[in-house]
């Protein structure tokens, strides 16, 4: 059957794309990705006959048409998004029009913005005894939220949060993690353009948290974690050392020590 490939490309620094993916970005014939948030020096990595397309001006139509063209003529075609191609990806609409085409698709992951911010920070996102669950999810803005997924709810975990596409939407998020009682000192982190060169990291709270974006000019490409486990002084902190490595306890590996 014929096939595309979608490529997760990671959050910017080419290093990051998965072994497969490069490989398959390599052997292309046919290259469509997004140019606002794909890096061009991972896209140079194509075969030099290659035909390299940029996506950003282009409808849904018009680049699944080119897809199924070029497949039909026998070429490999790669379709490269950003980060990790499952998170608002907008995929399922391009494999819709592919599959009526009976064109199947192949997915390959990638690194995701929210793992690349998380990184960048050096922060991880469950804490043993603090928070086990990390939930993505977006504002709402011009794109609606289903009513059972509106933040004020999802908040209602204190779990860890992060945002996608919420960068112009921070009054909003502050309103409605408050209305479910997260506290003004709350950690929050911003990474804009995670392992890009011109990363950028913001440590603020939930009460300083719009006045410092716009005194940074963030509006975009910019990840928001927010939650206790984004403290930067968690590491002083014992009582959240996980109970993996604690000394008496056991699992499967290791025989714990009674104390
Ligand atoms: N599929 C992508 C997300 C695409 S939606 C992924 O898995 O990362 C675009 C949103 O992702 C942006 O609004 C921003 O919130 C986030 N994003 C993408 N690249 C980023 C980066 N390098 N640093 C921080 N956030 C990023």
């Amino acid at each position: 059957m014929r096939k595309i490939y979608i490529v997760g490309a990671g959050p910017g620094d080419p290093d990051l794309i998965t072994v497969k993916g490069l490989k398959i970005l390599q052997n292309a014939d046919v290259i469509l990705y997004t140019d606002s948030l794909v890096n061009d020096e991972l896209i140079a990595q194509a075969k030099p006959e290659a035909e390299v397309l940029k996506t950003a001006g282009m409808h849904l139509e018009e680049m699944a048409a080119i897809m199924i063209d070029r497949v039909n003529a026998g070429k490999m075609v790669a379709r490269i998004h950003t980060g990790d191609p499952s998170m608002y990806g907008a995929i399922m609409e391009q494999m819709a029009l592919l599959k009526k085409e009976n064109i199947a698709c192949e997915v390959i992951p990638g690194v995701s913005s929210v793992f690349a911010a998380a990184a960048a920070i050096g922060a991880e996102l469950t804490i043993p005894d603090l928070t086990q669950t990390l939930i993505l999810t977006r504002a709402e803005g011009r794109t609606p939220v289903p009513e059972f997924e509106k933040l004020r709810d999802l908040a209602s975990h204190h779990c860890t949060i992060a945002l996608f596409l919420s960068a112009t939407l921070t009054k909003k998020i502050v309103k409605e993690l408050r209305s479910a009682g997260w506290k003004n000192d709350t950690p929050v982190a911003v990474i804009q353009k995670a392992s890009w060169p011109d990363q950028k990291i913001v440590r603020t709270t939930l009460e300083h948290l719009d006045e410092d974006m716009q005194k940074n000019g963030i509006r975009k490409t910019a990840m928001i974690l927010a939650g206790w486990a984004l403290d930067p002084n968690i590491h002083d902190q014992d009582e959240f050392r996980s109970k993996l490595y604690d000394v008496s306890f056991t699992h499967g590996y290791r025989k714990g020590v009674s104390q």
